[in-house]
């Protein structure tokens, strides 16, 4: 498959969302070194990733004599993508890493997933891993394993689901029982564990949250461990093979090339990390950067089905067009099918700022200069956490089941392509927390996050950009925000079932209207810009989602604070 990294939007992007605060917190940060990073990984993707995206998805990944076997092509793109030192972009320059900030990584791996979501996967959750043990392992977890992961020549991969427990992990019974010299031996099995096992690396770290022999029960109970495939000596050189194993892989609709794992423990060698039953919150580390980096995925997959598409709209002809002459006109000249392609390219581009503000958030949260910046990027971090995960991966499925509409009968049909972005998306909305949990999350935690100061925040944000907007796309920003901040009270004032039963919606909504606010953000930065043909197609970016999007705003508000009551009285 063919792709192009879009630079320039991802720059622009990248700017929009707020990196140049950033540039005097990062040392040697600057437009220069971030035209570079994009460029040399937009390199990587349609060079060395894209073409192995189809053999991937034919393939699959095999497990053979007991080990994971990759498609063609995986192991060398894998030394391709550590040797270019793309796997250490935000990690710690103690470790190796290069310092760079987590929104530039996020960028990077919007081309890696766009390319090859199957691929990216692996060095997405090494990464999460990397920062759960920069702040929980131990100096022998930082000294041994660290350097290794942030080179790439380790993987890393996390462990949580169990068959009787996916989203509700007060239900894992894997158990850890003390050796008597400080370790612990790991007993149970888990499922779907992605990259659990390959042939890409010859050792893997394991965070596996498991439960110890005299724990309280449920969630209070759990603690993380870390868990190597091959013993590690205090020089570092790899010893024997650790009593943990892949059981068997999962058949899947999509990212075949993905091993996703059913893992034996028996008796594994593991060492706890960081406290004794506070596993779940140290694993929310890992989590809550795997969450963003699941909405960037989001909008990967999308932009590889919307260039998919928009070549096949380029090239087809149908029929006759009220806009052209030509008897057989290209279906791009199609109005219904322009709206297709511009619903894609609006939805892209509103969730690739959102995904990039929150990694900008995050980035403040941790390098702000004052106490109380830090304090407000860590809520704008939390709050847009579980919008870019959920809103952005919904787009992906979105755009990728437009993308195949596009293509008529032939997206239909797996030569063209179009079908495997659909099917590589539909996984994006369910793991790393289901988007009904993020909109639970949402709805449950962040709405009151410090006494709703974080929603108020974002709301007088978006305000403001209203006075400079036109009478038209302004008033549709301003609706919407209206909407955002009813639905805000409304839910916060009803609490319980008939606000998760309206959760989805507000997340919907609020994402709705985010992306929204951003893309005139957009508009407005390039109208003071001197290319006027880029700044006409931000404005009309903008004026599209406002005219489509922004519009249904207060019925989406309605549906939020429709309560449960419909839910109880259906007979199913
Ligand atoms: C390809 C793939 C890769 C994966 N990779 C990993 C991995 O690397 N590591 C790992 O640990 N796990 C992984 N998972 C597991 C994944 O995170 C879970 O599938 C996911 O969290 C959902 O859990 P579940 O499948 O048990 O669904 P369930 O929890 O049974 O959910 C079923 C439905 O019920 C809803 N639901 C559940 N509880 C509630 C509630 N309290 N309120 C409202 N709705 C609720 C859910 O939203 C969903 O719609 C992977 C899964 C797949 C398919």
């Amino acid at each position: 498959m063919t792709y192009q990294a879009p630079i320039r939007d991802i720059a622009f992007a990248l700017k929009a969302a707020g990196l140049g605060r950033l540039e005097p917190l990062v040392e040697g940060l600057d437009d220069g070194v971030v035209q570079a990073v994009l460029e040399g990984a937009g390199e990587l993707a349609s060079g060395v990733l894209a073409p192995l995206n189809r053999v991937g998805d034919r393939e699959g990944s095999r497990l053979e004599n007991g080990r994971v076997v990759t498609p063609p092509g995986f192991v060398e793109a894998y030394r391709a993508f550590a040797e270019g030192g793309w796997n250490s972009l935000s990690a710690d320059p103690e470790f190796g890493g290069q310092g760079l900030p987590k929104a530039l990584e996020l960028a990077v791996f919007e081309m890696v997933n766009a390319s090859n979501m199957a691929f990216a996967l692996c060095p997405t959750l090494t990464q999460a891993e990397i920062e759960a043990l920069q702040r929980h392992g131990t100096d022998r977890h930082k000294r041994l394993l660290l350097p290794k992961m942030v080179s790439g020549e380790w993987t890393g991969t996390m462990h949580l689901t169990e068959p009787q427990a996916g989203s509700d992990l007060a239900a894992i019974r894997t158990m850890a029982e003390p050796d008597g010299q400080g370790g612990y031996r790991l007993n149970g099995q888990k499922i779907f564990i992605t990259w659990g096992d390959h042939d890409l690396t010859p050792n893997i770290v394991h965070l596996i949250l498991a439960r110890t022999p005299d724990a309280p029960p449920g969630v209070r109970g759990l603690s993380l461990f870390v868990a190597t495939s091959r013993e590690v000596g205090e020089d570092g050189r790899l010893g024997v093979a650790n009593d943990l194993r892949p059981a068997s892989l999962e058949h899947k609709l999509g990212i075949h090339a993905s091993p996703t794992c059913v893992m034996l423990y028996e008796g594994a060698r593991a060492e706890l990390v960081g406290e004794l039953n506070q596993g779940l919150a140290h694993m929310f580390v890992m989590m809550n950067a795997a969450r963003v980096s699941v909405g960037v995925q989001g909008v990967g997959i999308a932009e590889g089905a919307y260039q998919h598409a928009l070549a096949y709209a380029r090239e087809r002809r149908q029929g006759r067009s009220p806009w052209s002459q030509d008897p057989s006109a290209l279906i791009f000249d199609h109005p219904d099918v322009r709206r297709m392609l511009a619903a894609m390219k609006a939805k892209i581009a509103a969730a690739r700022s959102i995904c990039f503000s929150a990694g900008v958030a995050a980035d403040l949260a941790r390098l702000a200069p004052t106490p109380e910046e830090r304090r407000k990027a860590d809520l704008r971090s939390q709050l847009l956490t579980p919008i870019a995960k959920a809103w952005s991966t919904d787009v992906g499925v979105e755009v990728a089941s437009l993308g195949v509409q596009v293509h008529g009968g032939m997206g239909f049909i797996e030569e063209t392509g179009a079908a495997q972005y659909y099917r590589d998306a539909r996984i994006a909305p369910i793991y790393e927390g289901t988007n009904g949990i993020q909109a639970m999350d949402l709805v449950g935690r962040k709405l009151g996050l410090a006494d709703g100061e974080a929603v108020a925040d974002l709301i007088a944000e978006m305000r403001a950009l209203v006075p400079d907007l036109d009478a038209g796309v302004g008033g549709a920003l301003a609706t919407g925000i209206d909407a955002v901040e009813r639905a805000s009270r409304g839910l916060a004032k009803a609490g319980g079932a008939p606000a998760l039963a309206g959760a989805a919606a507000y997340l919907k909504l609020f994402g709705d209207v985010l992306g929204g606010a951003m893309l005139c953000k957009g508009a407005l930065a390039t109208a003071a810009g001197d290319d006027p043909a880029w700044a006409k197609d931000r404005s009309a970016l903008a004026r599209f989602h406002a005219e489509q999007v922004l519009t249904a705003a207060p019925a989406l508000a309605d549906a939020d604070l429709a309560g449960d009551e419909a839910l109880k009285q259906i007979a199913f």
